[in-house]
């Protein structure tokens, strides 16, 4: 039998990256060293982790009419997934503005753009019993929440991966059978104080988000994952790696691939524990959508 699809509805963005020496005073102008963009957001990077593991998966996204909507478009086709649902609005695409200074420090402005526009009408695709629908908070609440409602009735299981941390409404947070958050996110959430270095405090916050939502997984960096299964807790640990190289995309890498493996009908402590290595793997490279690993990458290191 084959898998289930996962149908991700969420953020596509042009990351635009600048280095510099060093961040500008207000109302100062730099010269800066160089200029990159990279397309990613969560929903296309979750989208990309999931396919990559051989998944069905539906991407459902909006672009600008801008000159960069068109590089989005094309940087998920590239990557062999359809684009039907990546619809067009406009104005401007997702933009992230990135200055890296030498110190290493950053500076982020993300402005949602097409984002914002996408609406409950949107996310009506096709659903069947055991698809699992994905979500991040870069796209509208109200979008997310009807996507989640329309998609269980239809027999489906939703994962929420609330990022950034923003508070969720009790009608959303109904809707979602899995919330998936790094700890600084369920600090957000809880209003608790949460330290990854003291298990007992991750799982006292995540208890306190059930049962509101059934299953509760908290990521925590090189330390691996912990969960709220219903009345069980499951503890993943880090794997370790040689050289840690890019963390950017490894939550991304954890939410997509922890969704295919849901999808394929495997028991959710398996999939953690699958999600944890394929994680792992993203912080061994370069890149977010770049680093995520193919199911034979994963295999490998389980
Ligand atoms: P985010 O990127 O959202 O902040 P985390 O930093 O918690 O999320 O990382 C997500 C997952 O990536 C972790 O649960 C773990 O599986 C994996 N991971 C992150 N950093 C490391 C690391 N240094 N070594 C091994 N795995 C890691």
């Amino acid at each position: 039998m084959g898998s289930a699809k996962v149908v991700v509805a969420g953020s596509i963005n042009m990351d635009i990256v600048v280095r510099a020496a060093r961040h500008p005073q207000p109302g100062e102008t730099l010269l800066g060293q160089s200029v990159q963009f990279f397309a990613g957001g969560k929903g296309a990077n979750q989208a990309i982790a999931a396919y990559r593991l051989g998944t069905p998966v539906i991407l459902i996204a909006r672009v600008g009419d801008d000159g960069f909507g068109g590089s989005l478009r094309a940087f998920v086709s590239q990557e062999g997934l359809d684009t039907q649902r990546v619809l067009a609005t406009a104005g401007a695409s997702g933009t992230a503005l990135i200055t890296v200074a030498d110190s290493g420090e950053n500076t982020i402005v993300v402005v949602p753009g097409a984002n914002d526009a996408l609406s409950p009408v949107d996310v009506e695709v096709d659903i069947e019993p055991g698809d699992v629908l994905v979500s991040q908070c870069e796209i509208p609440a109200q979008t997310i929440e009807h996507f989640f409602v329309r998609g269980k009735r239809l027999g489906a299981r939703t994962l929420l991966n609330a990022a950034p941390a923003r508070p969720l409404a009790p009608t959303l947070a109904a809707a979602a059978d899995v919330l998936v958050v790094n700890e600084s996110e369920l600090a957000i959430l809880t209003g608790a104080a949460v330290d990854a270095e003291d298990a007992g405090t991750v799982i006292a916050a995540a208890r306190s988000l059930q049962p509101a939502i059934e299953n509760v997984v908290v990521t925590l960096g090189g330390r691996g994952a912990v969960a709220c299964l219903g009345p069980v807790s499951e503890t993943v640990p880090g794997r370790r790696v040689e050289v840690v190289v890019d963390t950017t995309g490894a939550g991304d890498g954890f939410v997509g691939a922890l969704a295919a493996r849901l999808a394929a009908g495997e028991p959710f402590a398996q999939a953690l524990v699958f999600a944890n290595a394929a994680a792992s793997i993203c912080v061994e490279r370069p890149g977010a959508a770049a680093s995520m690993p193919t199911m034979a990458e994963v295999l490998a290191v389980l």
